[in-house]
């Protein structure tokens, strides 16, 4: 079993060399660890060497394990947020890639407005629309941008997808594409500015860097097979 440093540095390698591959910079892509049911102990095995974002897709794991952490870390909420969590997650992730319908993202700026906080957000697109996965449907989104834009307290800064699983990291390539494409059209069309591209996990962030992500979310690939596997 390699180390979680050595998996840092391939993980960061094979960014770059993606990166390279199409004329990016390493810079324009940040890596976000996928800590989800790793323990503390991990992530500061990450920490050691080099790495400062982390994310998380559960609020109960992540309101037990991120107090146990040095402060200085920032935290990425990447899972279907429950309504009833909305309060505890806002105070403890910078971002959240995956707010998945308009109601959510109500509910959002409701708590934000109490806590007086400005949340950053993606929306996530269910880009494959398959039935059983959350996210707003790219015509969904279309219809519902202006509500979206509407909501004073949230800063909309991108997109965010989870591909249909695939045995091949190129079968992804097609959603990478409709994601970057539904963002460029969306920009145009209500005048905003979606920079963030959210896309890419362990079997194919190198496809999803080719394709404009500025975010990976890569877990397995750093810390190892999960003792539970968990579709979220
Ligand atoms: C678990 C998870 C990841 C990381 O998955 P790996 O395949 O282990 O890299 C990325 N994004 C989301 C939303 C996740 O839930």
């Amino acid at each position: 079993m390699t180390s979680i440093v050595e998996n840092l540095e391939r993980v960061r390698e094979q960014i770059a060399g993606a990166a390279a591959k199409v004329g990016r910079a390493a810079d324009e892509i940040e890596l976000v660890a996928i800590a989800k049911t790793h323990p503390a102990e991990k992530v500061r095995e990450a920490i050691d060497a080099g790495q400062t974002l982390f994310g998380e897709s559960r609020v109960q794991e992540a309101r037990a394990k991120i107090p146990e952490l040095p402060s200085n870390l920032r935290w990425h909420f990447v899972g279907h947020l429950q309504k009833n969590k909305i309060r505890h997650a806002l105070p403890l992730f910078e971002m959240i890639h995956s707010v998945d319908s308009l109601g959510l993202a109500q509910d959002i700026n409701r708590i934000a407005e109490e806590q007086g906080m400005h949340p950053r957000v993606l929306l996530e697109v269910n880009v494959g629309g398959e039935g059983s996965k959350f996210g707003f449907k790219s015509e969904t989104l279309r219809a519902e941008m202006e509500s979206l834009l509407a909501l004073p307290r949230l800063s909309i800064l991108g997109l965010m997808t989870i591909p249909p699983l695939a045995e091949e990291p190129e079968a992804s390539r097609k959603y990478f594409v409709q994601l970057r494409k539904l963002r460029d059209r969306l920009q145009t069309e209500f005048h905003v500015d979606l920079a963030q591209l959210s896309m890419g996990m362990t079997e194919d962030f190198a496809v999803a860097v080719e394709e404009g992500a500025t975010l990976v979310r890569v877990g397995t690939a750093v810390f190892g097979e999960r003792s539970k596997p968990r579709r979220e």
